[in-house]
């Protein structure tokens, strides 16, 4: 065992904190990480503030992941000490099951071991996340970061690009197609890149004018202000694609009616009922398909990653000290950030020792 430094919520109501506690010893299929950086995701919040109720404390949380290999068990054959890798949401699957071998960990039938808060499959201990200064995680699930990609600026790839790129790329998004990206926040600015990359014509729907010229900058084609009745009108039967990043309750009528006929729905970030209900109409009338998407497998996360180094493309972030995460949470919150903060782990070295 080895003491790991890190930072845990304690409790729903209490700001997070230092603690410590022991990471197993590299089993023969586990790669040893040092963690330089650990990207923030809005999960991370819900699961500290235990939002969906199934949070057990303390729990250190983080799953956006980047550092460098410290040591390898006697059966890794894809890493070595010095190795820049990432982690992202899934640390292990049960490994047999269809999706599990079709390279869809993350719709395992078993259920796949989060990243932080699950259990782990050998020792039953909790798993624990990236506010940390290491990670012990089985090679199968470690991704290889390419050169050349900014590893702050690269950890939201393992949530926030994959979440939006697996969709794209499932559903074959290519040059010709036209593909809305609503919301324009750490996801809805993944999608935009992505999208464009991948060759579509991208427009970006926001509520408020004062996201227009930053969807711009972000290289969208065109913005619609979802607000605006006569915006909307002009881009019925336009699209595609609709990647849907909003995670509160919105009104899908008015973006279903803007998919052309085959056009396709994508909800990424809602999980709630859907809120007010969807007419049957806006979907029969044009055989449209409303559709949901979970973060992506271990080899599409690979091809992402590979897929940003070639195409230049990162998140937007901004650098935190480990020190300032009840602050970033609080920012996050409302809504305050641009477009993604990525916690630098050699502040955790000036964290009190306790
Ligand atoms: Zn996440
Ligand atoms: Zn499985």
């Amino acid at each position: 065992m080895s003491q790991t430094r890190a930072y845990a919520a304690h409790a729903a109501d209490q700001p997070l904190a230092p603690f410590t506690f022991e990471r197993r010893q590299p089993r023969p299929d586990d790669v040893a990480i040092e963690i330089l950086y650990c990207g923030v995701c809005h999960s991370d919040l819900h699961f500290a503030r235990n939002d969906w109720g199934m949070t057990r404390f303390p729990i250190v949380p983080g799953h956006e992941i980047v550092g460098r290999v410290t040591a390898v068990g006697d059966d890794v054959s894809r890493f070595q000490v010095g190795d820049m890798v990432g982690v992202g949401c899934m640390v292990d699957s049960c490994r047999h099951c269809q999706p599990c071998q079709d390279g869809v960990e993350q719709f395992c039938l078993e259920g796949f071991t989060m990243t932080y808060g699950s259990d782990d499959r050998q020792d039953g201990t909790m798993t624990q996340g990236g506010y940390s200064d290491s990670v012990v995680v089985s090679e199968h699930f470690v991704l290889r970061m390419p050169e050349g990609l900014d590893p702050a600026a690269a950890a939201p790839i393992l949530c926030a690009g994959i979440t939006t790129y697996s969709p794209l790329r499932h559903y074959g998004v290519k040059a010709g197609h036209k593909v809305g990206v609503i919301g324009m926040g750490g996801l809805g600015h993944m999608g935009v890149k992505l999208a464009k990359a991948l060759g579509a014509e991208v427009t970006v729907f926001t509520r408020s004018d004062a996201k227009v010229e930053e969807a711009r900058r972000h290289g969208a084609d065109h913005v619609v202000v979802s607000s605006d009745q006569a915006q909307m009108d002009a881009v019925a039967e336009t699209y595609d694609f609709m990647l849907d990043t909003v995670p509160v309750q919105h009104d899908l009528n008015p973006y279903l009616a803007a998919l052309k006929y085959d056009g396709t729905h994508i909800l990424v970030g809602l999980l709630d009922p859907i809120e007010p209900a969807i007419e049957g109409f806006n979907l029969v009338f044009k055989r449209r398909v409303l559709a949901g998407s979970l973060i992506g497998g271990i080899p599409e996360t690979q091809e992402l990653l590979d897929f940003c180094a070639e195409h230049d493309i990162t998140c937007d972030i901004e650098t935190i000290d480990i020190q300032d995460i009840n602050t970033a949470y609080e920012r996050m919150e409302k809504g305050d950030v641009r477009y993604r903060f990525v916690i630098d782990m050699a502040s955790l070295k000036n964290a009190s020792a306790d």
